[in-house]
C-alpha cells in the first residue's frame, strides 16, 4: 500500500522548463493535486505534461459555481481531507521490509514523520483549528557510522510515503561567494524530484549527508572554502526554519536577471546526517565529569562507544561544532547501531531488494542460478567488519567477487549454477570456477530414418 500525501491549494505558477522536464519511468500524475494515474477514476493530459484528475475538475466546478463555498475560499479542507496520515506502526512495518534492525531508529523516525505529515494536515486545516496550539516542525537528525542505512532509512521513508525525495551532501554546498554549490541547490534538487512539480515538493523529504563535516573547526585553514562551515550551516537554518525560497531553475549561481522559482519550505521535512566521529568521546567526558567512585555505572557506561552513543544530548553537538540554532531545529535525533556480523548476513539475503537476490535475479535471466553457502554469506560479513564500512563495504566485496561471473553469463549459450563458497570469498578459488558441473545431458537419440 502507498499512502499518497497531497496538496490541494490555488494552482502555482509553474516554471516552464521545470514543468515540462518529465522523468520517464514517472507515472503521469494530477498536476493540481499530485495523485498517480494508478489512485484516480481519470487523469485528463493537457499540454505541456500538465494534468488533471477528476476528482479536481471536481473541485473546479464546485470552486467556479459556488465561489463562497468552503472549497473556494479554503482549499485547505480539500487538502486536509485528502492528506493520508499512515500511523507510525505502519510506516515501521514498511521500513522492516528493507532496513535490518536499527529498530529504536525506525520507531523514532516512524513517529517523527507521522508527527510531521499530521502538523501539516493540521495547517491546511487552519480555519477550522483555533484552539491557539501550533505544533513545532520537528526536523530530524541521524547520527551513525557510514554503511549502517542512514540514506537507506530516509529513502525508503520517501518511497513509502510516496513523496518526492533528494539527497544534497553538505560537504559541497558553501556560503555565497566561496567555490562550490549555493545552498539553493539543495531545494533543486527536490523540485527536479518532483519532476517540477512545485505543491509536491513543498511536501517531500531531503536528505543532506555529511552534515558533520560543516561542523566549525577553526583549525582547517582554505581560502577557497567557507572554511569555518559556520556560513553554511547560517544557510541551511533558514530552509529548514521554513521560508520562502528563491531557486534558479538552471542550478548553479544565482544572477540577478534570472527568473526564479518560489519554494516554501515549511513543510519540506529535512533530515540531517552525518557520522560525527569523536563526539563519543565529548558525551563520554560529560558523562565521566562528576562522577565519583569506580564502580559507578555512568562510568562504566563512559568506556563504551556503543552505549554513550545513544546519550547524545544538544550540548554535545555543539561542542562539536555545530551552531546551537542548527541543533534547535534539528529536534529528533536518531543514533543507528553499527551493524553486527548477523545484521550483515541478513542484509545480503533478507531485505526486499537484497543484494544477492538481486544478483540472482541478473543470473536468472540468463538462466544461470546462483546460490551461496551460509559460510561464504559469513565470510562477506566478517570482511566487511573488518573493513568498517558496514553494509557499504558488502556492496563494493560483491562487486568485486561477482565480476567475472556478470561479465561472462550474458555471452554463455548455456544454463548454469554457481555456489558460491568461502572460499571463493577468500580469494582462493575464482567465481568462474564455482560453476557446478552439472552432469550433461544424453544427446538425443537421432530418429532412425527407417523407425
Ligand atoms: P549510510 O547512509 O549510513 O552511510 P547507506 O544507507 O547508504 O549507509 O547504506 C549503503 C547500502 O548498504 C545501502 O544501499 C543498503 O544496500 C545497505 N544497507 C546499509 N544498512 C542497511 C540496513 N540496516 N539494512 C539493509 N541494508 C542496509
Amino acid at each position: 500500500m502507498v499512502w499518497s500525501m497531497m496538496y490541494w491549494g490555488p494552482p502555482r505558477p509553474r516554471h516552464k522548463t521545470m514543468a515540462t522536464k518529465k522523468t520517464q519511468s514517472k507515472e503521469p500524475r494530477c498536476s493540481f493535486c499530485g495523485r498517480p494515474r494508478s489512485a484516480v477514476k481519470t487523469l485528463i493530459a493537457g499540454p505541456d505534461g500538465m494534468s488533471i484528475c477528476d476528482e479536481c475538475v471536481d473541485i473546479c466546478n464546485t470552486v467556479l459555481q459556488h465561489p463562497d463555498s468552503p472549497r473556494a475560499q479554503g482549499t485547505a479542507t480539500a487538502a486536509s481531507r485528502q492528506l493520508a496520515v499512515p500511523k507510525p506502526h505502519e510506516i515501521k512495518s514498511r521500513l522492516d521490509e528493507y532496513v535490518v534492525g536499527q529498530d529504536r531508529v525506525k520507531k523514532v523516525l516512524s513517529v517523527a514523520v507521522h508527527n510531521h505529515y499530521k502538523r501539516i494536515k493540521s495547517r491546511l486545516a487552519g480555519a477550522k483549528d483555533n484552539d491557539g496550539v501550533e505544533i513545532d516542525k520537528s526536523n530530524i537528525l541521524m547520527i551513525g557510522p557510514t554503511g549502517s542505512g542512514k540514506t537507506l532509512l530516509a529513502q525508503t521513508l520517501a518511497r513509502v510515503l510516496d513523496v518526492p525525495f533528494s539527497i544534497s551532501d553538505a560537504t559541497t554546498i558553501t556560503e555565497a561567494g566561496y567555490v562550490g554549490e549555493d545552498i539553493e541547490n539543495v531545494l533543486l534538487r527536490l523540485i527536479r524530484a518532483a519532476d517540477g512539480d512545485i505543491a509536491r515538493a513543498e511536501l517531500g523529504i531531503i536528505y543532506i549527508d555529511e552534515i558533520d563535516k560543516v561542523a566549525r573547526r577553526m583549525e582547517n585553514v582554505s581560502i577557497t572554502r567557507d572554511v569555518s562551515g559556520e556560513g553554511v550551516q547560517q544557510g541551511l537554518l533558514k530552509i529548514l526554519e521554513g521560508t520562502v525560497a528563491s531557486v534558479p531553475p538552471q542550478g548553479g549561481r544565482k544572477h540577478p536577471q534570472q527568473e526564479m522559482i518560489q519554494i516554501n519550505t515549511e513543510n519540506i521535512l529535512f533530515i540531517c546526517a552525518g557520522a560525527f566521529v569523536g563526539v563519543d568521546d565529548i558525551i563520554k567526558r560529560r558523562i565521566g565529569k562528576g562522577v565519583i567512585g569506580f564502580e559507578n555505572e555512568s562510568r562504566a557506561r563512559a568506556h563504551k562507544k556503543h552505549l554513550v552513543m545513544p546519550e547524545v544530548e544538544p550540548e554535545d553537538l555543539i561542542k562539536f561544532g555545530l551552531i546551537p540554532e542548527f541543533v534547535g531545529r534539528l529536534p529528533m535525533v536518531a543514533v543507528l547501531e553499527s551493524l553486527s556480523e548477523d545484521d550483515l548476513v541478513h542484509i545480503l539475503t533478507e531485505p526486499k531488494n537484497a543484494m544477492i537476490r538481486q544478483y540472482q535475479k541478473l543470473l536468472q535471466m540468463e538462466d544461470v542460478e546462483l546460490v551461496f553457502n551460509p559460510a561464504a554469506l559469513r565470510e562477506l560479513a566478517r570482511v566487511a567488519i573488518l573493513r568498517k564500512t558496514g553494509a557499504r563495504g558488502l556492496r563494493s566485496l560483491l562487486e568485486n567477487l561477482m565480476l567475472d561471473v556478470m561479465y561472462e553469463a550474458p555471452r554463455r549459450k548455456k544454463a548454469g549454477r554457481f555456489v558460491i563458497t568461502e572460499e571463493v570469498v577468500r580469494g582462493h578459488v575464482s567465481a568462474l570456477d564455482a560453476e557446478e558441473k552439472i552432469p550433461a545431458r544424453p544427446a538425443a537419440k537421432k530418429l532412425d530414418a527407417a523407425g
